[in-house]
């Protein structure tokens, strides 16, 4: 049974103001087959955390560890974080001139794999998730990122899960700035990759309406750097009620 662990984890970030403190103390077991939210407010840290897990340079880990199944991932460049079956959406935010989705897909798929997929049920796996995804054929000959809309970046981040097939996926905000009909089709499809993969998901969340569509196990409330409240989906339908005031108040309050 693979896991993927973070313990006592604080993270700094350099700003102008020196050495910031964001993440003070997370603590955090996500077992495949498994779906973790993580709500919080504004600015409590929750991309920090994502950040961390993809190996992003510019979050410093001061300790605690991140480990898969006892390795360490916290040692591991972010293409080898990929290999051991990390999916992190943010890894490839930015443009990459001249290279299509097509074979952006597939280079990433060989490297994760160590071997390129066969080339007839390649371009019918990547034909028919995209189907599903209702996205346009030409958007495979399109390059990877650039001009992409808010929902064609999300439905791009959801292709690459299901095509990709990682065992453990952490997704940030993949709620932001869609519709109501591309949320249901995007979260459709990491429903079918929770199915097909026994994904480990990290759903990382402001709202609660994702959590509609995509059922968590486990609720997690993060504000100012630490998991200060966790238990299991009716958390949620408390915080869509009640909002983080009262949390922000304790923590304003230091409890
Ligand atoms: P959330 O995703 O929960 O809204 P973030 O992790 O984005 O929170 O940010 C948490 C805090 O850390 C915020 O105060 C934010 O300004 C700060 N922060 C995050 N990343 C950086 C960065 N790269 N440089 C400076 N400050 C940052
Ligand atoms: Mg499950
Ligand atoms: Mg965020």
């Amino acid at each position: 049974m693979s896991v993927l662990e973070i313990r006592d984890l604080y993270v700094t970030v350099e700003t102008d103001a020196g050495t910031t403190p964001i993440l003070n103390g997370v603590t955090l077991t996500i077992r495949k087959g498994e779906t973790h939210a993580i709500m919080g407010p504004n600015g409590s840290g929750k991309s920090t955390l994502a950040y961390t897990i993809a190996g992003h340079p510019k979050y410093n880990v001061v300790s605690g560890s991140i480990t898969l199944d006892g390795e360490d991932v916290l040692e591991m460049e972010v293409d080898e974080r990929a290999r051991a079956g990390l999916f992190l959406a943010m890894q490839y935010p930015v443009e990459i001139p001249g290279v299509t989705v097509t074979n952006f897909l597939r280079t990433a798929k060989t490297a994760i794999d160590g071997e390129a997929p066969s080339i007839r049920t390649w371009t019918k796996d990547v034909k028919s998730a995209m189907q599903d995804l209702r996205m346009e054929p030409r958007f495979a000959q399109r390059n990877v990122n650039e001009g992409f809309s808010g929902g064609e970046k999300k439905r791009h981040e959801i292709l690459q899960l299901e095509l990709l097939k990682p065992q453990f996926a952490v997704l940030d905000e993949t709620d932001s700035g869609l519709d109501v009909d591309a949320l249901r089709i995007v979260s459709e499809g990491v429903n079918r990759a929770k199915e097909q993969t026994d994904l480990g998901l990290l759903l990382i969340t402001h709202y609660t309406r994702i959590l509609r569509y995509i059922h968590p196990d486990f609720v997690h409330v993060m504000v100012a750097g630490r998991i200060v409240e966790e238990g299991g989906p009716e958390l949620a339908d408390r915080l869509e009620d009640e909002g983080y005031d009262r949390f922000l108040a304790d923590a304003a309050a230091g409890v």
